[in-house]
């Protein structure tokens, strides 16, 4: 079952003379419960594409469709538009300040939605506010929920924003980059926060981020973006161990894979003075001739357990990162 459909997506922005495909042919669906990460390096199109499914990128020209409960959101009228950013996608920003408003108190943010959006009652309002700091963790703010954004720290505001977005019953949460402005003790919590907290609500997302670790981590699929082309889509275990292209298999990793140019020949890789028999290698296909070689540092083995590998090198070793 397909909860969201985006189709054919392509964004295109005009800068002085120069043109910019931000986005182009970009294809997925995700299926209610579903975590899709949308990954690549700064400028590859993860935001655009984001934004392009609400229709909140103003200049600019896209095409293609996005598909939502049986609307293609790319031609709804305005009117209806509103109604879907306001109760069934709901959009998280890097910049926690840019989903909260700083002249409203820390429980406005959280009961606006419901008050606004829901038509709850304040008073039905106010105990939920009390329950969603509990769920992202600002339980320990309960006295302070008339404090202004302003009086919190980085992490404590993207909580807020957090619980602003959780607090709505909606279908899908789109986040943009929600940690990336964190340090990186606080990152990694919330990284298992969100981790925990979709596992318990079952809700679907969209993640986008260029951490490679928190796509692995939360996403049920991936989706490696460059230069606005979706690169590989698929399960964070099928990227890792079958990377559809050079690109793919460098940027997943860290340290990152060792790769060498070489060509294979009667079922050796070779290189140099490096020959390796490719035998317990499945291949999708005949592979001959030029190619590259690839093995992730965590791979090798090293003195004692050396030898249980299959294949025995000499090498200096120039950097010990401890
Ligand atoms: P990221 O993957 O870092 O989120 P973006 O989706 O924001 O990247 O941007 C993709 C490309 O589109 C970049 O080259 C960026 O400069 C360009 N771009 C994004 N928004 C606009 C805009 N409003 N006007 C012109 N160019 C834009
Ligand atoms: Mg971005």
């Amino acid at each position: 079952m397909t909860l969201l459909d985006v189709r054919d997506l392509s964004v295109r922005f005009k800068v002085e003379n120069r043109i910019i495909d931000a986005v182009r042919n970009v294809n997925f669906s995700i299926a209610p419960s579903e975590t899709l990460a949308l990954v690549g390096e700064s400028g590859s199109g993860k935001s655009v594409t984001a934004l392009s499914i609400l229709r909140l990128v103003a200049s600019g020209h896209s095409s293609g469709e996005v598909i939502f409960r049986g609307d293609n959101l790319a031609r709804l009228p305005e009117r209806d538009l509103r109604r879907v950013r306001g109760n069934r996608i709901s959009m998280i920003f890097q910049e926690p300040m840019t989903s909260l408003n700083p002249l409203h108190s820390i429980s406005r943010q959280i009961a606006e939605p419901l008050v606004v959006h829901q038509g709850m009652t304040a008073q039905a309002a106010a105990r939920r506010v009390r329950e969603l700091m509990d769920l992202v963790g600002l339980g320990d703010l309960a006295d302070r929920i008339h404090d202004y954004p302003h009086t919190l720290s980085g992490g404590q505001r993207q909580r807020v924003a957090i619980g602003r977005a959780l607090v709505r019953d909606v279908d899908v949460f789109l986040f943009d980059e929600p940690l990336s402005n964190l340090d990186a003790k606080l990152r990694a919590d919330l990284r298992v926060e969100l981790k925990q907290l979709h596992d318990r609500l079952d809700n679907t997302m969209i993640y986008v981020t260029h951490d490679q670790v928190e796509a692995m981590t939360l996403a049920d699929r991936i989706a490696i973006m460059k230069d606005g082309i979706i690169q590989q889509l698929a399960s964070p275990g099928e990227i890792y161990s079958r990377p559809a292209n050079l690109y793919v298999a460098d940027f997943i990793g860290s340290p990152a894979m060792n790769l060498q140019q070489g060509t294979v020949e009667n079922g050796r890789f070779l290189a140099g003075e490096l020959s390796v028999p490719l035998d317990a290698y499945s291949f999708e296909r005949e592979v001959s001739g030029d190619v590259w070689f690839g093995i992730r540092p965590e791979h090798v083995l090293v003195g004692d357990e050396a030898a249980r590998a299959d294949l025995e090198l000499t090498v200096k070793a120039e950097v010990v990162e401890p």
